[in-house]
C-alpha cells in the first residue's frame, strides 16, 4: 500500500538531529514555552515575513485566540466558507459568535469574493433573497454585528487576499487567514500566514509543516496584537504569573514540539520545492491520460504548499469509480470534504439546508485527493496515475 502521506520517509531523513533535539529538551527540564519555543517563534516569523509569531497548542487554538484578541463574542458575525475543516467555523462558535457561510469558487476551492460582497450586503439589510443567511427571524439577523472574515487557504492554495483585504477595509471587517493547510505557500511574493491582518496555522503531523503531536502558530505585524495573544495564551496573564487581566486559555506550545519543528524547518524549503515537483508531474501525467479530470489550477504568482493534490471528477459516480480503481491498485485516496459545514449537525442552529451552497456541495460530491508528500518519486506518481 502506498502511504497517503509518508511521514516515515521524512523521519528517516531527519532522525539524527530530531532525536538529539528532543533529547536536549528532555535533559533541559523546560517543557512548556522556554528558549526552544522562543527560537522557533523567531524563525517562523522570519520565514513568514511577519514582525511577530505567537506559537500555540493547535491550529484550532490559533483561530480561537485570534478571534479572542479581536474581541469577538456573542452578537458578532464572522464570514467563512462551508468547504473547509470543522475548526475554521468551530472557532467562531467557540467564542460565542455566529458563522455566516459564503460559498467557494470552483477552481481555487477558496472563498468567492463576489459571493462575500453579496453576503455582507445581505446581512446588513437582513435580506435573505440576495444571499442565503442563517434561517433566523429578520430581527435576530439584523441584530448581528458583522465583524470579520476567516478566509481558508484550502489544500495549500492561498485565497485571493488582494480582493478580500480590499473588501474588508471597505466594510470595516478584519481578515484572519486560516493558513493551516498553506504554511509554506507564497502569493505575490508574500508567504502564507502573512497575507492578512492575522494568520493562523497548524502543525498537526499531516500538515505541510507538522510536529509530533498538536501545535499551531499565529502571525501578525501589530505589537499590541502580539502582546494580547501572549496574554490570552496563558489564561489572560497580566504583568506577572498570578495576575489575570482578561479571559484566556491554556494555549501554549511545548518545547518538544518546538524542537521537532526547529529541525523540520531546516528542510522545509526543500520539501516545498519537492511538493512542486510532485504536483507538476501529477498534472502532466494526468493531462496526458486524456481523462476528463480537472487538475488543480494555480494562479499566476502563487506557489501552493500542496497540503493536498485534489482532482475534480466529472460526476459523483465517476469519482466512486476512480477511487475504487485506485484502491484496487493499493493507492489510498481521501475526500476533503464530503459534507459542507452548513450540512453538519453541529451547525443545525443556523438552519442552513442542502442547496444553500451549490459549489461546496458539487465539489463535495466530486473531489478526491491523491497521495501527496515531498518523498513521492516519479515512478510511484506514474503508477498512481496509471491506476486512474
Ligand atoms: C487542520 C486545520 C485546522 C485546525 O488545526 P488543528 O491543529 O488540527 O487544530 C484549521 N483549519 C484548517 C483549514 C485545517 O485544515
Amino acid at each position: 500500500m502506498i502511504p497517503f502521506i509518508d511521514l516515515k520517509a521524512q523521519y528517516n531523513r531527519i532522525a539524527g538531529p530530531v532525536e538529539a533535539a528532543v533529547l536536549d529538551v528532555m535533559r533541559s527540564g523546560t517543557f512548556i514555552l522556554g528558549p526552544v519555543v522562543q527560537q522557533l517563534e523567531e524563525r517562523l516569523a522570519a520565514f513568514a515575513g511577519t514582525r511577530h509569531c505567537v506559537s500555540c497548542a493547535s491550529g484550532t487554538d490559533a483561530l480561537v485566540m485570534a478571534l479572542m484578541a479581536k474581541g469577538i463574542g456573542p452578537g458578532d458575525a464572522v464570514f467563512t466558507v462551508p468547504f473547509t475543516f470543522m475548526a475554521s467555523a468551530e472557532a467562531i462558535v467557540t467564542v460565542g459568535a455566529t458563522p455566516i457561510f459564503v460559498d467557494i469558487e470552483p477552481g481555487s476551492f477558496n472563498l468567492d469574493p463576489a459571493a462575500l460582497e453579496r453576503a455582507v450586503a445581505a446581512l446588513a439589510a437582513g435580506d435573505t433573497e440576495s444571499h442565503v443567511l442563517p434561517r433566523w427571524p429578520v430581527d435576530r439577523l439584523k441584530a448581528l454585528r458583522p465583524r470579520g472574515i476567516i478566509a481558508v487557504d484550502l489544500f495549500g492554495l492561498p485565497a485571493d487576499y488582494t480582493a478580500l483585504n480590499a473588501m474588508a477595509a471597505r466594510h470595516d471587517l478584519f481578515v484572519i487567514e486560516d493558513a493551516a493547510q498553506s504554511f509554506g505557500a507564497t502569493a505575490q511574493n508574500k508567504r502564507a500566514g502573512s497575507l492578512a491582518e492575522i494568520g493562523c496555522t497548524s502543525f498537526f503531523p499531516a500538515k505541510p509543516l507538522g510536529c509530533f503531536g498538536d501545535g499551531g502558530a499565529i502571525f501578525c505585524d501589530d505589537p499590541e496584537l502580539d502582546k494580547l495573544l501572549r496574554s490570552i495564551r496563558v489564561h489572560g496573564q497580566g504583568g506577572h504569573k498570578y495576575e489575570n487581566v482578561r479571559m484566556g486559555i491554556t494555549g501554549r506550545l511545548d518545547a518538544v514540539q518546538a524542537a521537532v519543528l526547529n529541525v523540520k524547518l531546516d528542510i522545509f524549503e526543500d520539501e516545498i520545492a519537492a511538493r512542486q515537483r510532485v504536483a507538476a508531474r501529477y498534472d502532466a501525467q494526468i493531462v496526458a491520460t486524456g481523462l476528463p479530470l480537472i487538475t488543480p489550477p494555480i494562479p499566476q504568482g502563487v506557489i501552493s504548499a500542496w497540503a493536498q493534490y485534489t482532482l475534480v471528477a466529472e460526476s459523483p459516480d465517476a469519482r466512486t469509480a476512480y477511487q475504487a480503481r485506485l484502491a484496487e491498485h493499493g493507492v489510498p485516496t481521501m475526500v476533503y470534504y464530503p459534507k459542507g459545514l452548513h450540512e453538519q449537525l453541529a451547525f443545525a442552529d443556523l438552519g442552513y439546508a442542502r442547496g444553500d451552497f451549490p459549489v461546496t456541495e458539487a465539489m463535495g460530491d466530486r473531489v478526491f485527493s491523491l497521495p501527496m508528500h515531498p518523498y513521492l518519486d516519479d515512478a510511484t506518481i506514474d503508477s498512481i496515475v496509471a491506476s486512474l
